[in-house]
């Protein structure tokens, strides 16, 4: 006996997706989500500056494709389109001059053009990497800060087939609200903890902290970090080629550490990019006071993003305040206000921002799309094809499963 057609576990952006296709097409369900909150990795809060700021997804990723954009227009949000391009380079302290900037524009078309014509043979990206830091800069740019990864941790083929997430826009009232405006009427199970999933009958039982919920199936969206970690336990265990998927495809991490800068903007003008390049990957980031707010928001990236999320809040603020003491002068110091670092590392809920495929394993993620024992889907940013680490992907892949669960079910 089934409580429920279909058993959505998480409502971050795919949970969410996937539970409204339900809705639309009269479906029983119920959405768990272990977090007092709706959104996921999708979270905006007013409070650490008194304004809208996303610790998690910022950016609205390739809004010709993305779902989210056109709800946030109808919705009449403040929206910038952000062209991405790098407005001002530093090597340690000194400033790229000319011929450093079309070095890297150089190198970043180089680069692109690498990964294009690239065979498969060595499918690490640092393979690609000459020596030469404008080459390297371009790679920072485009991979730690974006693919959460460091070169060699990064798959050329899985690289390529997400490389294009053009047009970016920002909305000032935050991509987590609207998330959470997405998924306001869907009725969610919070604070509910899924421990097991027992397909060994013929739907799921699924074992939470608030009692056992019987369904025809599940959609399973929690991160491929929690899955790793076998936080849910799977009775039986998941086929081996699930199981290795989910290995092969780790966790990248993103971290931010936005600082309150008081007085006037350094020359600087809002939505600029500044990258500090420096060495053994201790690069950084920084976005430059989005919408004209006080802030400039500092990310790091890969290895090092799990370094300083270890060393705690204190020790990545005062890594940031350091760099751009370096670069503008000791005088900033004392303007330093408010700041913050994320923590999607420590989250247990996710263990980390995104998922990126080991170097030779990018077919993990079709591996891992495909439904077991016709009962069991997977959704989420891992799983949304060319849109994948996004949360307009995870919200696609989170519909596109919920529509095979309601084509299977009949
Ligand atoms: C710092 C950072 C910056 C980012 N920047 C961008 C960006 O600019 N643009 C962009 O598009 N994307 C960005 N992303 C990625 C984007 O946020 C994610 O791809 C997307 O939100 C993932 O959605 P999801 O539904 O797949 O997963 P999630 O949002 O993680 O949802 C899964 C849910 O499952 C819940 N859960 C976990 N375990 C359990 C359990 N055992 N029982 C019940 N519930 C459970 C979790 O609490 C969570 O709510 C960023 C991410 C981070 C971390």
């Amino acid at each position: 006996m089934s409580d429920v057609d279909v058993v959505v576990i998480g409502a971050g952006a795919a949970g969410l997706g996937a539970a409204r296709q339900l809705m639309a097409a009269g479906r029983t369900f119920k959405v768990v989500e272990a977090m007092n909150r709706i959104g996921g990795r999708a979270w905006t809060t007013s409070t650490d500056f008194g304004v809208p700021f996303d610790i998690g997804c910022a950016w609205l990723h390739a809004a010709d494709r993305n779902p989210f954009y056109p709800e946030a227009q109808a919705a009449g949000w403040t929206l910038f389109h952000h062209d991405m391009g790098l407005d001002h380079l530093y090597y340690g302290d000194r400033k790229a001059d000319a011929a450093d900037l079309a070095a890297i524009s150089a190198a970043d078309a180089e680069l692109q053009r690498l990964i294009e014509a690239h065979d498969g043979a060595n499918d690490r990206l640092s393979s690609l990497l000459a020596k030469g830091h404008a080459l390297r800069a371009a790679a920072t740019f485009s991979g730690p800060m974006d693919f959460g990864q460091d070169d060699d941790e990064i798959s050329i083929a899985d690289f390529r087939a997400a490389a294009d997430l053009d047009p970016n826009y920002f909305t000032k009232e935050g991509f987590g609200a609207l998330v959470a405006r997405f998924g306001a009427d869907v009725p969610v199970e919070l604070a509910t903890l899924v421990r097991e999933i027992d397909w060994s009958g013929s739907g799921v039982a699924v074992e939470t902290t608030r009692g056992t919920l019987r369904a025809r199936a599940a959609i399973v969206t929690v991160s491929t970090g929690v899955l790793a970690f076998e936080d849910i336990r799977f009775r039986p265990h998941l086929p081996e080629a699930h199981t290795e998927a989910i290995f092969d495809l780790p966790m990248g991490l993103l971290t931010k550490i936005p600082v309150e800068i008081r007085g006037d903007r350094l020359g600087l003008s809002p939505f600029d990019d500044l990258l500090i390049e420096r060495h053994a990957r201790h690069d950084v980031f920084f976005l430059c006071f989005p919408f004209d707010l006080d802030l400039m928001v500092g990310f790091v990236g890969g290895d090092f993003a799990w370094e300083i999320e270890a060393a705690g809040q204190d020790a990545a603020v005062d890594f940031v305040t350091d760099r751009l003491v370096d670069v503008f002068g000791s005088n900033l110091r004392p303007r330093i206000g408010r700041s913050l670092m994320t923590n999607w590392g420590g989250e247990r809920l996710t263990r980390g921002a995104y998922a990126a495929a080991r170097p030779g394993k990018a077919a993990a993620r079709q591996t891992l799309a495909q439904p077991v024992g016709d009962r069991i889907w997977f959704a989420g940013e891992a799983l949304a094809g060319p849109l994948i680490q996004t949360a307009g992907g995870a919200r696609l892949s989170g519909e596109a499963a919920a529509r095979e669960v309601i084509a299977q079910l009949g």
